[in-house]
């Protein structure tokens, strides 16, 4: 049985899909605001949303997963204040914002794929659904829970009794708390922008009944969640950093459009901090995977720390932990390697055992401290035989360490390489071999060989 921590109910709860008859889980995820490089304490937090996949996957569930690709309207402070941040990386950088979210969508994508992040199976873009937004935020309008003034259209909290319902907040101290307003036509402290009307200068807008508008952050995931899993699916992730406004603003979102909450779990991951303290700019301490390349660290190494925490709990970065964790990440791969030829007899029920004990472990809200733990043991046994070395190469399945090898083993697929291997394996999926084969001979065009094995598409250089 699969347990999960839902922070809307604050309770590890059984999980059981919504379509139980196909096994396929529904799930959004927060993605990435391209404005700038995605640095070690986002990653953190999309590692976390790979090994939900990969548990999943492990229990046999299939996927149908989307994550967005935030390239438009999130400003400087998640409560609709500040500048946009896109507009002012740009203008810092002296490129256009297309070239800004380009360049790092496809740095994200870079750095996800060496730390053997999978993408999920529908990425998309906020700029790509700006319709969807306008007729969700006209649907909410419609149903009485958002009004428009002379800057926008603003969600309308006060109609909606649940309002607060995720971070379990006390309203009365938000609102005495609620900073100057930038709309003095807002009805109560705590509404919130859902559509903006666009200043003169602003340069993402489009035409909408509302005339020259952006979306709000917060409309972009609720439109786009329902536009590919409905109106309600089975999980929802991002970091704890969106329990308050984000999280808390698209249940709002969509009880005003549905009546409905989307998500059955609302599932978190902490945060990374350095030296036990924040991440930022002043203090020079914002890493990027390149930063710990710089250093010798595979990225891999990362993925062990992170390894080192539950999701649940703060993990601290510092130099000494993860020169640590890549110590002995080495170390696990070489005693996974002495068990690949070994021919000791093992009894099958030993094997049984640790197959349970792992399940288990991950099957707890993804304790995988506590799985990795039976790894070792495993790695660390006397006798080297095959069948334990089997039994490592299916745990990493969800560990995705490379415990059969090193870093040299693996090929590292340039982005275009990736984006056809994805079209691919979504011929294969609908049974579309010609478009299937297609795609094979335009990869190899362009100097890759895939094969399909039963882990699925394998690419290597020709
Ligand atoms: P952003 O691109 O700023 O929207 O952030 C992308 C994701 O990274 C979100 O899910 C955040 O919650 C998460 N995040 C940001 N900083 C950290 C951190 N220090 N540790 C863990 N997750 C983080
Ligand atoms: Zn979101």
């Amino acid at each position: 049985m699969l347990r999960l921590w839902n922070t809307l109910t604050r309770e590890k709860e059984e999980f059981v899909p919504i379509n139980m008859k196909d096994n396929v889980v529904t799930i959004y995820s927060c993605g990435p605001t391209v404005y700038n490089r995605a640095h070690i304490g986002n990653m953190r937090a999309y590692v976390f949303m790979d090994t939900l996949r990969k548990v999943l996957k492990y229990n046999g569930y299939k996927l149908n997963h989307v994550m967005n690709i935030t390239d438009v309207g999130h400003l400087t402070s998640d409560a609709d204040e500040g500048e946009d941040k896109m507009e002012k990386s740009a203008k810092e950088k002296n490129m256009s914002v297309y070239e800004i979210a380009r360049i790092y969508t496809e740095a994200f994508f870079n750095d996800i794929n060496r730390l053997n992040i999978e993408s999920p199976e529908h990425i998309v873009k906020a700029t790509e659904h700006i319709k969807e937004m306008e007729n969700y935020v006209i649907k909410i309008m419609n149903n009485g829970y958002a009004y428009e003034t002379s800057k926008g259209v603003y969600f309308d909290t006060s109609k909606l009794k649940s309002y607060g319902e995720l971070s379990r907040i006390d309203l009365e101290n938000q609102k005495a708390g609620a900073r100057i307003e930038v709309d003095p036509e807002k009805k109560n402290p705590l509404d919130f922008a859902i559509w903006i009307k666009s200043p003169k200068e602003h340069i993402m807008k489009w035409d909408s009944k509302f005339g020259k508008c952006y979306p709000g952050w917060h409309i972009e995931c609720s439109a786009m969640s329902r536009e590919y899993l409905g109106d309600v699916f089975d999980i929802h992730t991002g970091g704890v950093d969106h329990i308050p406004v984000h999280h808390e603003n698209e249940i709002a979102q969509s009880k005003g459009a549905t009546g409905k909450n989307p998500a059955h779990f609302w599932m978190h991951v902490e945060f990374l901090l350095i030296n036990n303290g924040k991440m930022s700019k002043s203090l020079g301490n914002v890493y990027l995977i390149e930063d710990l390349e710089k250093k010798r660290i595979e990225p891999l190494s990362y993925r062990y720390l992170c390894f080192t925490s539950h999701y649940r709990n703060k993990l601290n970065f510092t130099w000494e932990a993860i020169e640590s964790a890549q110590k002995s990440l080495h170390r696990l791969r070489n005693l996974t390697k002495l068990h690949e030829n070994g021919s000791e007899n093992i009894e099958q029920d030993e094997i049984d055992k640790y197959e349970l004990e792992f399940l288990e472990a991950i099957n707890d809200d993804l304790n995988i401290p506590l799985a990795i733990s039976v790894a070792w043991d495993i790695a660390k046994k006397e006798k080297k035989s095959n069948k334990y070395y089997e039994l490592l190469m299916k745990f990493d399945k969800v560990l995705s360490l490379n415990l059969n090898g090193g870093t040299e083993n693996k090929v590292v697929i340039p982005d275009e390489i990736s984006k056809l291997l994805e079209d691919r394996k979504l011929a294969r999926e609908n049974k579309d071999f010609e478009l299937s084969d297609k795609l094979r001979d335009k990869i190899k065009e362009k100097g890759y060989a895939v094969k399909d094995t039963k882990n699925g598409q394998e690419v290597e250089k020709i």
